[in-house]
């Protein structure tokens, strides 16, 4: 019986009979409460901080400290810092760059050694020879990474020596104030907090990533749930385990962990992942680093090389760790100036651990870009990582930038990518964004495969609480259950630290025992991820869709911001000529775009007709679109960066204008040799003829426009087509058509002969046959449709410039909020005056005294059309000139009109986008300030009315008011935003029709493509030997500069189709061709796109200056995807091509070696000067 009894106790006890303990229910929150406790704070000499490190030495003995300092805001290169002086330093000092420790024997027994490092900023670890290790983030924020671990070679030999470079930023670069978006504090300094030789109680470390872990489940998880509780009562046990903190107690409370993790976790390492099939949230390791933002390009140079090196570190530590990594141009800075860097992060990237991704330069801005700009951030993308890495990537990868235009699904697949991520949205201030994972799809119909992360973070720290949204915030999970966690911190942070890759593995062991947690996945990319969601939502039908645009309900103050330039403004004094130099960002951005367009097309034309004599100049044209492609990041062309970031932009845009203006020049000099460009300097000779005279047209559209004529020496011929004079007698106004000055403008200048009327105070009109506007009192009082005789301006209303209070709820250089507009205040023309009478060209000058600020506007008319349309209305060109010193206030040019429609119609790039006009939603109401590029329009049935812009992308319409964005100025993160002169244009443009029916599209190119100012050229024909091959063919000088001129390339009957970009094929050969060698390859590639979005049947046809041997289809890269058919007409070869609305079609002839004599010959007989026939025959001149 007694041993029965004995048995019975051992095993199972029984129920007690009695019960005397007090037997409380916890009181959960203060259990909660004390978790707190244990790490650092008023306990920490005894609890878990006390035990973390083993030893720690800071003694001179042990830690050498030697200091050289960079002078000013210098960043020398590793050779040249070590080549200077060093001198003694300590802890406590200001710090520098050498380190030598010496490790103490009896180290040797523990499992590692560190050197804690805390300057408090950010720095670097090399190696002695100059090899990056890895990056260091001071300071006490959860981005904190301050140690260094210590190989092993140097633990045995007792002695390390390396080197560190100390960057005197922080993360966020140097606020003044500690606002992270107040401008930098150039004063301000850090000093050494630790430089000490550590040994870590290793175990310790363990114990506090199993504490966190548990504490992050009690606070993240419903405090209902039975994982929640076990975590609390797991961690409460752990404190009250947790004695002395000696080894034992740390072994206890580690067991105790296990109750959680599961038994035996940790000694799976990393297989703790091993069972994927049911894993919903897919890890990544990011780090965003903004290219340019509260610091200069420079820094990021900088903080690339620390972070990467940083995670090729930490991926030879956690063989499950993938980073994912975009951006081109980081990757081109890293292999340029940390070449061995370079190298082991391509062991990484061939390895499959290390993840290129993007496709793209940078993460660029995707409002502002013009289209071809957003392809070129594609062809130079892959190709650099196609280049290094034998691979392009396969998904697109802008989590941070402001709205996303809807032509990008087809630009994606058309640069070989079919997924897109993003989380961008999240930052809505408006609307809450309904989908995680969906289809989007363009403008165009295109699709891509689109996900945005429900974590609504591209920094996530890899908490159990970023892991729990993942699933909880996911939109779309009755068709989908996954989602990417993108975690590690960005910019100066390093990306990934170890402790998240610990607290993954702890929340995924948690996950194999507790399903409450969503089972997270490591050590799979990106493009598998949506390889996986491709696959389970049965290629997409099990998606929702977005149509459109993805446009952000925020930052929409950043198409306005940085209108201006600081450092070029000496050009201010020099003449329009020079006027888009005196740039700005945005400014910058759309007139090198332009310029590179035209580069392209001219120095085609010139390397395929004069091979022998012009070589085409692409690698200064690939070094111009760089820096292009930089300046579009995601932070410069929005205007929110630091000031000295916009020294930099300026300076490359500066030099794009220099190089872009000498290839023209060089280009057009062999296209017509002996020419030179028609300035105001240029004195003509007394027998310069009026056929020597021709404009160069890089548009696709036939003009004809008014332009200056200097006549200083100018030969009665040339004066005989001159119809007004400027006040001096010194110019002339002409009208140029089609390329050549039209000598019957004095005999008769036709119905659109312009005149400007004033009763000699506060009453003027401009005037011609087709339009006509009033200013009266100061305001813009009429606007009148003269062939309709139609008022487009409601009865009392009046347009004009206005002002409004600028003062966004926080972030300043970003946003506009919607309470703008409640504070309109009309600004009135004054001294208002007559500067050109017409026939050709009339105008007002007007002042608007406003503040401390200057406002000059020149208005003018000329006597031609906007285009060469029929019936196409002219515009009326505001050039404005300002002396702005307002704060925190925004000007606008706003037009009210007869006009109603819901929509408004914005340019897009390859297209347009329609907004609301109204509020009836929230959706329609976040919409109150939005991007446009070179037009806006209102139009109804019948007739419409758009805002031209040449370097403006804000606009808006309220109601019936239709308005352009021109000036902010914001104080924060750039105290100096745009203030001081600024210079730009817009435009008012009235057209019969509808937007659809209209001319709009071309008007707005035209305007945006000006025959540079007077970029003219005086076409010296000289009795050259070498030249008699051009012109001996050529019956008269006339049809000589109209032939050499013609467009190789010209589209019929698409009015719809426009041309966009003419270029040399990326995989060409460039060098000078000399006849018949072999495997020199020759194309000519062309971008079109349908611009109305309608269906269109396109002939192109191909000038005799090219002998097309094949003609493909690519894609935006430039693979050929289907070879076309090349058919015979009266024009010569010809292409048909089908597209639908807003389709982009890119063409690739294959040139033959040699252009056969006839050819030749029949590329002199005079044609169409224009590209493309905008409204049937009537366009195509003879
Ligand atoms: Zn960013």
């Amino acid at each position: 019986m007694s041993c029965n009894h004995h048995h019975q106790q051992a095993s199972s006890p029984s129920y007690p009979e009695l019960n005397r303990s007090p037997g409380a229910k916890w009181i959960k929150g203060l259990t909660q409460g004390r978790l707190g406790t244990f790490l650092g704070g008023h306990f920490s000499d005894i609890n878990l901080s006390s035990v973390l490190f083993t030893h720690r030495i800071d003694n001179q003995e042990h830690v050498q400290l030697q200091v050289w300092s960079a002078p000013g805001l210098t960043k020398p290169s590793f050779e040249e810092a070590m080549k200077q002086k060093f001198k003694s330093a300590k802890k406590g000092d200001s710090f520098g760059p050498s380190f030598s420790v010496t490790i103490p024997g009896y180290w040797q027994q523990y499992e590692r050694v560190q050197f804690e490092f805390d300057p408090g900023c950010e720095a670097m670890i090399y190696t002695t020879d100059g090899t990056p290790l890895q990056g260091i983030t001071g300071g006490y924020g959860g981005d904190r990474r301050v140690e260094y671990i210590i190989p092993k070679e140097a633990r045995e030999k007792g002695t390390h020596d390396f080197v560190i470079e100390s960057s005197c930023n922080g993360m966020f670069g140097v606020p003044w104030n500690g606002d992270t978006i107040a401008p930098p504090d150039m004063n301000r300094y850090f000093s050494l907090a630790s430089a000490d030789l550590v040994v870590p109680n290793q175990e310790a470390w363990h114990l506090l990533w199993d504490f966190q872990t548990l504490r992050e489940i009690v606070d993240s998880l419903p405090g209902n749930s039975a994982l929640q509780n076990k975590a609390l009562v797991v961690a409460n046990e752990i404190m009250n385990a947790f004695e002395r903190g000696d080894a034992s107690d740390i072994r206890r409370c580690r067991k105790l962990a296990e109750q959680v993790f599961g038994e035996g976790w940790q000694d799976l390492g990393e297989d703790v992942y091993k069972d994927e099939k049911q894993a919903q949230i897919w890890g990544i390791g990011h780090c965003h680093i903004d290219t340019a933002w509260l610091w200069p390009y420079r820094v990021t140079q900088q903080k690339v090389a620390r972070s990467w090196a940083t995670q090729v570190d930490l991926m030879e530590r956690y063989p499950e760790h993938r980073f994912a990594c975009s951006q081109a141009q980081q990757y081109k800075w890293l292999e340029q100036l940390y070449p061995p860097l370079f190298d082991r992060v391509k062991d990484f990237v061939l390895e499959g651990k290390f993840h290129p991704i993007g496709g793209s330069w940078v993460e660029n801005d995707s409002n502002m870009p013009s289209g071809e700009a957003l392809v070129r951030q594609f062809v130079f993308g892959q190709r650099f990582f196609e280049s290094r890495f034998g691979k392009r990537c396969e998904t697109a990868w802008l989590p941070d930038s402001f709205g996303l235009t809807g032509a990008y699904p087809q630009l994606i697949r058309g640069a070989g990518m079919k997924y897109f991520f993003t989380q961008k949205l999240s930052w809505n201030n408006v609307n809450v964004f309904p989908h995680s994972t969906f289809n989007w799809v363009g403008i165009d119909g295109t699709q891509v495969l689109c996900h945005m992360t429900p974590v609504d973070t591209y920094t996530a720290q890899a908490t159990v609480g970023d892991v729990n949204k993942g699933l909880s915030n996911h939109k779309n999970v009755e068709s989908s259950d996954k989602a990417l966690l993108v975690f590690g911190n960005g910019d100066g942070g390093g990306g990934p630290l170890a402790k998240m890759l610990e607290n993954l593995r702890r929340i995924r062991a948690t996950n194999n025992n507790y399903r409450e947690l969503p089972p997270i996945n490591m050590g799979h990319s990106v493009d598998e991820f949506f390889d996986h969601l491709a696959e389970e939502s049965a290629l997409g039908k099990k998606l929702p869709n977005w149509h459109g645009e993805l446009y952000l309900e925020f930052h929409r103050g950043t198409y306005t911001s940085h209108g201006m330039c600081s450092l070029l403004f000496y050009l201010w004094t020099l003449p329009h000529l020079f006027s888009w130099l005196a740039g700005s960002i945005k400014k910058g951005n759309r007139h090198s775009e332009i310029l590179l367009r035209d580069v392209e097309y001219v120095a085609t034309l010139a390397s395929v007709l004069k091979p022998k004599e012009y070589t085409y100049p692409k690698k200064v044209l690939d070094e111009c679109w760089e820096k292009v492609l930089l300046n579009q990041f995601h932070d410069v062309l929005p205007g929110s960066a630091i000031g000295m970031v916009y020294e930099d932009a300026e300076k490359l845009y500066a030099e794009v204008a220099k190089d872009g203006q000498k290839l023209l020049e060089e280009a057009l000099t062999i296209l017509l040799p002996n020419s030179v460009r028609l300035t105001p300097d240029v004195k003509l000779g007394t027998h310069s003829s009026v056929s020597q005279i021709m404009s160069v047209n890089t548009t696709p559209f036939r003009r004809r426009e008014v332009v200056k004529i200097p006549l200083t020496g100018a030969s009665s011929s040339v004066k005989s087509v001159i119809a007004q004079l400027d006040a001096d007698g010194k110019t002339g106004y002409a009208i140029i058509d089609n390329g050549l000055l039209d000598p019957s403008v004095q005999d008769s200048l036709g119905p659109l002969h312009v005149s400007a009327y004033t009763n000699g105070s506060n009453h003027f009109v401009l005037r011609n046959s087709s339009v006509q506007l009033t200013i009266s009192d100061g305001r813009i009082t009429s606007l009148v449709d003269i062939q309709q005789g139609r008022e487009l301006i409601p009865e009392g209303a009046t347009g004009g410039l206005v002002i409004f209070q600028d003062r966004p709820n926080y972030w300043d250089a970003w946003d506009v909020e919607i309470h703008h507009l409640e504070t309109s205040k009309q600004l009135e023309f004054t001294n208002v005056s007559v500067v050109s009478h017409g026939p050709l060209r009339a105008s007002v000058k007007a002042e608007v005294k406003y503040g401390k600020s200057t406002i000059t506007v020149l208005i003018s008319l000329d006597a031609v059309g906007a285009t060469v349309k029929p019936d196409s209305r002219s515009l009326f060109t505001f050039d404005a000139q300002v002396d702005w010193h307002q704060r925190h206030e925004f000007l606008k040019f706003e037009l009210p009109l007869n006009i109603h429609n819901d929509n408004a119609i914005y340019e897009t790039q390859f297209g347009y986008v329609q907004r609301p006009t109204h509020k009836n939603t929230t959706w329609d109401m976040a919409k109150f300030e939005v991007c446009g590029h070179k037009y806006a329009d209102l139009s109804e049935y019948g007739y419409g009315v758009a805002l031209l812009s040449e370097s403006k992308y804000g606009f808006s319409c309220q109601g019936n008011v239709l308005r352009i964005s021109l000036l902010r100025a914001a104080t924060a993160p750039d105290a100096e935003q745009d203030q001081g002169k600024h210079e730009f244009s817009w435009a008012v443009m009235p057209h019969e029709g509808h937007f659809l029916q209209s001319d709009v599209p071309m008007a707005a190119y035209i305007f945006n493509s000006p025959l540079y100012g007077e970029l003219l050229f005086v076409a010296i024909i000289a009795l050259n030997i070498a030249d008699m091959s051009l012109v001996r063919y050529v019956p008269r000088e006339q049809d000589a500069l109209v032939a050499k001129h013609e467009s190789p390339l010209t589209v019929h009957g698409a009015p719809n189709v426009i041309l966009e970009t003419i270029k040399r094929g990326e995989d060409d050969t460039f060098e000078a061709d000399t006849c018949d060698d072999t495997g020199s390859v020759t194309t000519v590639v062309a971008r079109l796109y349908e611009a109305f979005g309608g269906h269109a049947k396109a002939t192109v046809h191909i000038g005799d200056q090219f002998s097309v041997k094949t003609a493909y289809i690519t894609n935006l890269l430039e693979d050929e995807e289907a070879k076309l058919n090349i058919t015979g007409s009266d024009f010569g070869p010809s292409i048909t091509l089908d597209f639908r609305g807003f389709e982009v079609k890119t063409l690739k002839l294959v040139l033959g070696k040699k252009q056969s004599a006839a050819a030749r010959e029949r590329s002199f007989s005079p044609k169409r000067s224009s590209w493309v026939d905008i409204d049937g025959s009537r366009l195509v001149s003879t």
